[in-house]
Formats: C-alpha cells, structure tokens, sequence
C-alpha cells in the first residue's frame, strides 16, 4: 500500500502525463523538439528526484514509486519517460558516488529540472560487448584525460552531465573499466543528435566525442574494477522500468480497443459483440496481466533485497515481447481509425522497437535466461 507521498507525487505525475504530455507527445513523434520549459515542469513535480534522499533535496520516495511513475508517462510517451529517469538515476548516482561538496553543487539544477543527465556505455563500435569499449581515460597529474566516443544515449542531445564509461587497462577488460562525470559543456567535447525512423526526439537520443577531455580526480565517481560491476546491478532495476513501461503502453492501447469495440458497429452490433472480435483483446489482456505479475514480482524482489538478475531479464524479455507482438494486433483491431494520430498505437510500436535495445537487448538477456529455473515450488 503506497503511503500518502507516494500517492501525491503519483497524482502529480498522473495530471502532468495528461495535460501536458498527451497533447505534445504526437509532434514528438513528428519530429518537434519537447519544449524547453517541459524538463522544469518535470522537476517541479519530482519526476527527476523520485529516489534522491531528502537531505539531498530529493522525495526520498521507493524503487517501486519509480517504476509507477514511469509506466504512467510511458503509456503515453515512452520516450520522456526514459529521458526523465535517466536524468533521474545520474542523480541518484551522484548522490551515492560523489564527494558531497560536488553533490551539493549539482544537484539542485538536476532535481529542479534546469539539467538533464545521461549514462553513456555504448560507442559506434561497442553495444552488446560493452566490455570492448575503446573510450580511453589516461592518468594525469591533476585528473583523468578522456578520449573517445559515445553514440545511442539517452539525453545527450541536451544533457549537461554525463556518467561516461571508460577503460584505464586494456581493452576488453571488465575491471578496467571507470565512471567518470563529465561536463558535456567542456569545448573538449562535441555532441550531435542520433536520429531514426522511429522519432528520437523526446528521448533525446544523441552522440559526443570527447577529445582530450580533462575530467578532474572529484569527478572520478566510480573507480576501475568498480564501475562496470554497478552498472550492471543498476542495470537490473532499468529492466524492471523498462519491462513495466512496455505493459503501460500495450495496457494503454488495450483500454483504447475495448472502448472502442463498444461504440464501433459492424454489421448491426458494435464490435465487442462479434465474438471473433472479442478474441483479440482477450488473449491480449491474458497475456498483459502475466506481464504484470512478473514486473510485480521483480519490483517485490528488489524491496526484499534478494538477487533479481533474472526476474529482470524475465520480466523484461517478456513485456517486450508482449508489446511487440500486441500493440500492432491492437491497432489492427481498430480498422483504420488505428492508424489516426490521436491514438499512440503507431508510436508505441516503435517505441517497442527502441525498449528492446535499452539496457540489454532481448538476445543478450535471453542468453542469461537459458541456464534459468524459474519453478517456485519444490516439485
Ligand atoms: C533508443 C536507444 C537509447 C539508448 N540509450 C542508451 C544509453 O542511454 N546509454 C547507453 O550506454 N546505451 C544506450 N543505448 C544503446 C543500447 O544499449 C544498445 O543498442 C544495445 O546494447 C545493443 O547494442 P547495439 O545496438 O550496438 O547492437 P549490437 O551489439 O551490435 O548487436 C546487434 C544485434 O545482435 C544481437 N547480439 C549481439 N551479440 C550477440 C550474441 N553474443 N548472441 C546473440 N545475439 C547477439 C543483439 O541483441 C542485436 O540484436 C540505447 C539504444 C537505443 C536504441
């Protein structure tokens, strides 16, 4: 049962999704940049503070408060809710990881929305094999000297910060690798937008290089034989988002067919009376409320602290099977009117598409999964 904060912040979040997200979100998908006011109104309300502990200006709200409110942005617009979270977990990381003065001096814009943040693993030459970076940092006297690329991030077409992955040792080397938080506004790095046909621009996608980016020692937030090991426990509770905000999509989409199978007749009955109809939403919403039950599952099992590498993956793989499977049968169960702007069928198919690369694609975590037992009773 949520406490009374976390059922405020989720009204907030709710009000916000509808009137300021909704009727934005389709020129996102044309193209149009998200208005440059829409981050502080985000922070205004929490979205970028959800985890951050009160003494640090944050809600000091749950994991599970997290997933909630992202499910509910990404129903609409799946694309700002990653961008709005991960803004959110450099926060949180930078409360974890940097010396408190540093903290102190950066997180009022982030929390306040005046700041977005990214994560940046992946390089044109390193996705899945995120070990085999080439971004190199080199010991100075004063700091580190940073060198390389990122591309496919989250935010960087606007973030102020970035946590930047890098190798000290040799390629390919796991525990070489370190977290450094660089200042995207440094002349020593160049950003551009990474665009697709699947709109990039309320998730902000984008690319920089560094070249001879000198990032002091203060900065260095996760040092080598640390960082790599934290990204990828943090990297599970993404999942768990992740797995929840393709649920709020195809749910979003399954309570726009059965309205409309309601009002829509078809040969002298509305829709949802021709039983061949009914069969779509149906094995639709069967299929959803297991999707649920596994994101509830791993939500339980990060509250209890226990071991959630594979319900993460689980839950993930399987909403986003879910949604990529289901969101165009919904649309289709809709005739043509599906195809209108004003639902989201055709942006959450793409966006579908773009949660299946996030934070482990599907192959990689299905490679996980084989070696897994999920049977809850002693058969
Ligand atoms: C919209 C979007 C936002 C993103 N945001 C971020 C971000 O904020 N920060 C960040 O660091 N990265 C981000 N990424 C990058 C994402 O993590 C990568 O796309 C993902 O790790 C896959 O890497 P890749 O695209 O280079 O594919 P590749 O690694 O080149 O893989 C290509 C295909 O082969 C499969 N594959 C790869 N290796 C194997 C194998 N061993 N066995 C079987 N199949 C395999 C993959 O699953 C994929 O289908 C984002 C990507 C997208 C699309």
């Amino acid at each position: 049962m949520a406490d009374e904060a976390t059922r405020a912040f989720l009204a907030e979040v709710r009000a916000f999704t509808r009137e300021v997200v909704a009727p934005a979100a389709p020129g996102w998908a044309r193209g149009a940049s998200p208005d440059p006011t829409l981050l502080a109104r985000a922070g205004a309300i929490g979205l970028t503070a959800v985890e951050v502990p009160p003494a640090f200006g944050g809600l000091g709200l749950s994991f599970r408060a997290k997933v909630e409110a992202c499910a509910i942005l990404a129903a609409v617009d799946f694309g700002l809710a990653m961008a709005l979270v991960n803004t959110h977990n450099v926060a949180k990381r930078i409360v974890l990881s940097a010396p408190p003065d540093l903290a102190r001096a950066l997180l009022p814009d982030l929390l306040a929305g005046r700041a977005s943040a990214c994560t940046a693993l992946t390089e044109p030459g390193a996705g899945s094999d995120a070990a085999a970076m080439q971004c190199r940092a080199e010991k100075t006297s004063t700091g580190w000297m940073l060198d390389g690329e990122k591309r496919w991030i989250v935010n960087a077409r606007h973030a102020r910060h970035a946590i930047v992955y890098a190798q000290t040792g040799q390629p390919g080397q796991g525990a070489g690798i370190a977290a450094f938080l660089v200042d995207l506004t440094d002349p020593a790095v160049t950003r551009y937008p990474v665009e697709s046909v699947i709109p990039q621009a309320s998730i902000g996608t984008g690319g920089f290089r560094l070249d001879h980016c000198l990032v002091p020692d203060e900065r260095l937030l996760l040092p080598a034989g640390t960082a790599f090991k934290a990204i990828l426990e943090e990297i599970n509770g993404a999942r768990i988002y992740v797995a929840a905000m393709c649920c709020a999509m195809v749910s979003a989409g399954l309570r726009i067919v059965q309205a409309y199978g309601g009002t829509r007749r078809s040969f002298g009955k509305p829709l949802d009376e021709h039983a061949v109809w009914r069969e779509k939403p149906a094995a639709c919403a069967t299929a959803l409320a297991a999707a649920w039950a596994l994101v509830e599952s791993a939500v339980s099992a990060i509250e209890a602290g226990g071991d959630v590498r594979h319900l993460a993956a689980a839950a993930k793989v399987n909403a986003v099977a879910l949604a990529q499977r289901e969101l165009p049968a919904l649309m289709h169960a809709m005739g043509a009117e599906g195809l209108r702007e004003i639902h989201p069928f055709a942006r959450h198919v793409g966006a579908a598409q773009l949660a299946a690369l996030t934070d482990g694609s599907t192959a990689m975590l299905l490679d996980r999964l084989g070696r897994w037992d999920p049977t809850p009773i002693n058969l």
